[in-house]
């Protein structure tokens, strides 16, 4: 019998019971260790260490691959493509998808031939043709477009390219892009899969054992590395994602119902409502929807109106933490409408939080 969800994030990457050791997993931040003739002992914190092995388990367990830990979403997604492109390889990258991704690629890596793509664009064999990697970002950020990763795969793989999934919004329990066919999985973990807006992480998933060894020896020799303290406390909050999101997606439900009806609020976003635009497409290949939503108010100042009044969402970027936060995306350059708000339902409870937004609403 399979184990669910919240049994694996409680139980993943626990160490074997030993009598009078720690039940929880506990942090090993030494930089140096006694040294072996054991080529798999761990000799220098660089190179790797139990804690990194230890949430690398858990979450490699539950993408399904061989999972690498690096110290941000970012260097998750930089060193991926550091390891896979050399100039004149075409890379496919969302158009509408975080923004740094397209910032690196752009402004320090030379030489590769950019190809950006909406992610509810008509993809066909053109689209990939010719492609190293395909990046896609799905549900997107901000956005919450849906493409279809399996469809996509096939495309690409046709094509000689390998597909990416930038799995952030959904995390390893919403969606599962290695049995889509997806070649890698990569996550800032920074968002729901920490989930209390205390840490930085990252991390990729692959099966491709060849790809993760390259991977692990050039987190090795970049020496871009997680400290093991972040890493463990990633770990901390992994043990309670099935929990948290439950409750996210509940109140995200419970907002989406009520915001959807409201007169100053526009265009509601969220992929678990059958009326979502995204829905058909989501509920083929998410296991289960997160708490973020996004929506439209009249203007800027609104929004600004909308998050002073209120008492529970707070007024910050990043998204997936216990606290209800609210980010309005223009404010950082996104190509979206100025009054635009990604809202990230906390684990407040329901009746609360739609208690609160519904009161600031009332104040705009
Ligand atoms: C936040 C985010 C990143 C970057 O992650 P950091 O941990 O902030 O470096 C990458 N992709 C998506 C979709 C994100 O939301």
């Amino acid at each position: 019998m399979s184990l669910g969800d919240g049994t694996r994030c409680v139980h993943g990457g626990l160490v074997p019971a030993a009598p009078g050791g720690p039940v929880p997993p506990q942090p090993v931040m030494a930089s140096q260790f006694h040294l072996s003739d054991d080529p798999a002992a761990d000799f220098y914190g660089r190179a790797g260490n139990p804690t990194w092995r230890a949430l690398e388990t858990a979450i490699g367990d539950l993408d399904g691959g061989s999972c690498v830990v690096y110290p941000s979403g970012m260097a998750a997604v930089s060193s991926l493509l550091r390891v896979l492109l050399k100039p004149g390889d075409t890379v496919v990258l969302p158009s509408d998808g975080y923004y740094l991704g397209r910032s690196y690629v752009n402004e320090y890596m030379s030489g590769l031939v950019v190809r950006e793509v909406p992610t509810t664009a008509e993809w066909t064999a053109e689209t990939v043709a010719g492609a190293r990697l395909v990046l896609l970002e799905t549900p997107s950020n901000p956005g919450l477009d849906v493409c279809d990763i399996a469809a996509i795969t096939r495309l690409a793989h046709a094509a000689g390219a390998l597909v990416a999934v930038d799995n952030t919004t959904a995390t390893p329990l919403g969606q599962r892009p290695l049995e889509l066919g997806a070649d890698i999985a990569l996550a800032s973990d920074t968002k729901a899969l920490a989930g209390h807006s205390d840490v930085l992480l990252g991390h990729i998933t692959t099966a491709e054992q060849d790809l993760a060894a390259r991977l692990r020896s050039e987190r090795t020799v970049s020496g871009a590395v997680p400290g093991p303290f972040e890493v463990w406390l990633a770990h901390r909050g992994l043990g309670t994602l099935d929990l948290r999101l439950a409750r996210q997606a509940e109140n995200a439900a419970a907002l989406h119902e009520v915001l959807r009806q409201h007169p100053a609020v526009r265009s509601v976003r969220w992929p678990g409502s059958p009326l979502d635009p995204a829905h058909e497409v989501a509920s083929r290949q998410m296991r289960r929807f997160g708490g973020v939503l996004t929506f439209e108010l009249a203007s800027a100042e609104a929004v600004a109106g909308f998050l002073a009044a209120s008492r529970f969402v707070s007024s910050a970027t990043s998204f997936g933490g216990l606290h209800s936060s609210a980010d309005r995306r223009a404010r950082w350059g996104d190509a979206v409408p100025e009054g635009l708000l990604r809202l990230s339902c906390g684990c407040e409870d329901t009746r609360d939080l739609v208690a609160d937004v519904l009161t600031a609403l009332g104040r705009l």
